[in-house]
C-alpha cells in the first residue's frame, strides 16, 4: 500500500499576528484567539512578514493597491504609498518569499492579517478604500493552492 503524505503540522502566519512589531506603524496585531486555534489544530506557526521580507523598513509609509491583487500580480496595477511612491517590487518580492516558504516547508495553509494590502484575505486596501478581495501575498498563495484564512488580529 502506498503511504499517503501526512498533512503538514504547520501553517504560515502573518508575523504581526504573533506579536512581532512589523506593521507599517511598527506595532503588532498579536492575536491570542489565533494562538489557541492553532494549538487546538496542532499547527505550529511559521511567522512571516511579506513587507519586511520584500525589503521595506519598519516603520514605513502605508501603501495601497491600485487595482485588484490578481491584476497587480499580472502586471496590470501597482502598489503605491499614499505619497505615490511605487513599491510594487517590494510587495511582489514579499509575496514570492511567502510562497517560497510554503513550498519549501510543504505548508498548505496560511493565517493572514485581514485588510492588509499584502496579507488581507477577504478584504484589502485598493485606492484608499477597504474593498473585498485579497492582498498581494494572499492572492499569490491562493494561486498556488495554499488555503488562506483572514484573521482580524488583536483578539483576546
Ligand atoms: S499584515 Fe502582513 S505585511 Fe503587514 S505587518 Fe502583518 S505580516 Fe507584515
Amino acid at each position: 500500500m502506498t503511504e499517503q503524505p501526512s498533512e503538514p503540522k504547520a501553517a504560515l502566519v502573518s508575523a504581526c499576528l504573533l506579536g512581532r512589531e512589523c506593521t507599517y506603524k511598527a506595532t503588532h496585531n498579536g492575536d491570542q484567539a489565533l494562538a489557541r486555534e492553532l494549538a487546538a489544530e496542532g499547527l505550529a506557526a511559521v511567522p512571516f512578514c511579506p513587507e519586511e521580507h520584500g525589503g521595506l523598513a519598519t516603520p514605513r509609509p502605508p501603501a495601497d493597491l491600485t487595482a485588484a491583487a490578481t491584476d497587480v500580480l499580472d502586471g496590470k496595477g501597482q502598489v503605491r504609498t499614499h505619497s505615490g511612491e511605487d513599491v510594487t517590487l517590494a510587495f511582489a518580492r514579499g509575496a514570492a518569499g511567502a510562497l517560497e516558504v510554503c513550498q519549501r516547508l510543504g505548508l498548505k495553509r496560511a493565517f493572514l492579517k485581514e485588510r492588509s494590502p499584502s496579507c488581507g484575505c477577504a478584504t484589502t486596501h485598493v485606492g484608499g478604500e477597504v474593498v473585498e478581495g485579497p492582498g498581494l501575498t494572499a492572492a499569490l498563495l491562493r494561486r498556488h493552492g495554499v488555503t488562506c484564512t483572514g484573521v482580524e488580529g488583536r483578539r483576546e
